[in-house]
């Protein structure tokens, strides 16, 4: 049924969603309206002397909640970067972060500004500018505030952000968890630039686990052959793509750049349109598929799986009930709206909620910031360890089979196999793949437990606020 009259804002949106699942719990007097608001926005203007005079940017930091600490999320870099949507973000990362069980508040920040249009040194110069101000008040801080990356920044702002709270904090030995999804040499983990698309794939891969699950889109089998189209080949959505059909056999059907968007039913190749991208800066003269320039509408494209990993609002009153996709999974944040999300629920499209489906990225953050605590990177000291003691086994084995001459021989590939150590890269993703089953299950547990619980998007949002409301009560509250 639809409830919304106007399109509501992207916080009012997930205010909208918080209060639906809400609605559905029984909580203690007050402690919902506690939940929802968000703790504090800092907003700061600061000048960097640029090109022979001085530019004035606006940013922003948005605490949502404080029940642990630190408080988590990206720093964003665009035009559009306001008030409304780093709440919005903020809050989302609270229960994100509940939802997988990373254990931290929610929060996060941007910075007003087309990313694209300075060159290196002009972002090292802003980039810094801005740590400084944010490092000053505790909203970059190891034990209190820890940005990540997010649209429009990468590794290399992070390493400058870590720096500049480094050059402040020069005694401070946990510098370098003050933020993350730095590159491996400033302290980072390995796969944290692909985890949030990583973990999209393994979102994916484990809701074809549950063919009950995959029956109410009416799609069958696995992810072999499903047709994706993905709106925006950023970090998030590049990798989503790249894996979903080199390593699971999907076909990318169709990407929504900004310029426009290239479809072909036979699947395109997600590397060649990166590095066309890359060199020609939009999808326009691609040489395989169609160019449509109106990217957008090939939202409305018929395909199995739709993967808007761009930006927020997306998909809305406007365009919901045109959508011919039966499964949508959220890779960015807050793609559908409020007034989309009634829309889609009542024409039975399944949603994998953005909470969820891109918790990938904070997940790992997680791991590198306690590898940044610890001061050992994964693996480092069972590895050679485990090695040793499964080449026992393999000895043994072979030791039998020659003396009770049994004719066993163990294939190369196996040994090679199992005699190999997990290095830090196979624990980020044993890591990642069992938050996101375990994540899943507890959602698709309340989903199909709960006749008042339509979507998955309600249960996610009862799952974790059931959390944040423990800890709530936890600390007395
Ligand atoms: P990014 O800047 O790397 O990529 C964004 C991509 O979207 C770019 O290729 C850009 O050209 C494209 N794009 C921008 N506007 C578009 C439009 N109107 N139509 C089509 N394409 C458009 O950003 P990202 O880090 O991949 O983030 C994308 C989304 O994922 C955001 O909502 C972000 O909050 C969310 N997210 C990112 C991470 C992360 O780890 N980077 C983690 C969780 C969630």
């Amino acid at each position: 049924m639809l409830q919304h009259s106007k399109e509501p804002s992207f916080r009012e949106s997930v205010d909208l969603m918080f209060n639906r699942a809400v609605a559905l719990m029984k909580l203690p007097a007050g402690l919902e309206e506690k939940i929802r608001v968000c703790n504090a926005t800092y907003t700061v203007r600061f000048g960097v002397r640029l090109r022979g005079q001085i530019h004035t940017f606006t940013g922003y930091r948005s605490v949502h909640s404080e029940h642990m600490e630190p408080v988590k999320g990206g720093i964003r870099y665009s035009l559009g970067v306001n008030q409304d949507e780093v709440e919005a973000l903020a809050a989302l990362m609270t229960y994100k972060c509940a939802l997988v069980d990373a254990p931290f508040g929610g929060s996060k920040g941007g910075l007003c500004i087309d990313p694209r249009e300075y060159e290196e040194h002009e972002l090292e110069l802003i980039t810094r500018r801005f740590a400084y101000e944010l490092a000053k008040r505790d909203l970059i801080h190891p034990s209190q505030n820890v940005p990540a990356p997010d649209m429009g920044t990468g590794e290399r702002e992070m390493a400058w952000i870590a720096d500049q709270y480094a050059r402040m904090n020069t005694t401070d030995i946990n510098a370098r968890a003050c933020v993350t999804g730095k590159p491996i040499n400033a302290g980072g983990i390995q796969g944290r630039v692909e985890a949030t698309g990583r973990g999209v794939q393994y979102a994916l891969q484990e809701f074809f686990r549950h063919p009950e699950d995959v029956a109410k889109t009416g799609l069958s089998g696995g992810l072999r052959g499903k047709r994706i189209i993905v709106q925006g080949l950023g970090n998030v959505g590049y990798h989503a793509a790249k894996f979903l059909s080199e390593e699971d056999g999907a076909l990318i059907t169709g990407i929504i750049e900004r310029d426009g968007a290239l479809v072909d039913e036979k699947g395109l190749n997600v590397e060649a349109v990166r590095s066309w991208i890359a060199t020609h800066g939009g999808v326009k003269g691609y040489g395989d598929g169609t160019y449509v320039e109106q990217g957008n509408k090939v939202l409305e494209s018929a395909c199995d799986i739709l993967i808007p990993a761009a930006l927020e609002g997306v998909i809305n009153m406007g365009n919901a009930d045109r959508i011919k996709a039966p499964l949508i999974i959220e890779a960015a944040n807050g793609p559908v709206t409020a007034g989309g999300d009634d829309i889609l629920r009542d024409k039975g499209v399944v949603i994998i909620p953005d909470m969820y489906a891109n918790a990938g990225g904070v997940t790992v953050s997680y791991f590198e910031w306690v590898k940044n605590l610890s001061h050992i990177r994964f693996g480092r000291m069972g590895r050679r360890q485990e090695e040793a003691r499964h080449q026992l086994i393999v000895e043994e084995l072979e030791r039998l089979s020659k003396d009770k001459e049994l004719g066993w021989t163990l294939s190369p590939d196996f040994k090679t196999k199992y005699l190999r150590g997990a290095d830090e890269l196979e624990l980020v993703r044993s890591g990642l793949d069992d938050t996101m089953r375990v994540a899943y299950q507890a959602m698709r547990e309340v989903w199909h437990a709960r006749d008042d619980v339509q979507d998955l998007r309600t249960a996610a949002y009862l799952v974790s606020i059931g959390k944040v409301a423990a800890s709530y009560r936890a600390k007395g509250l």
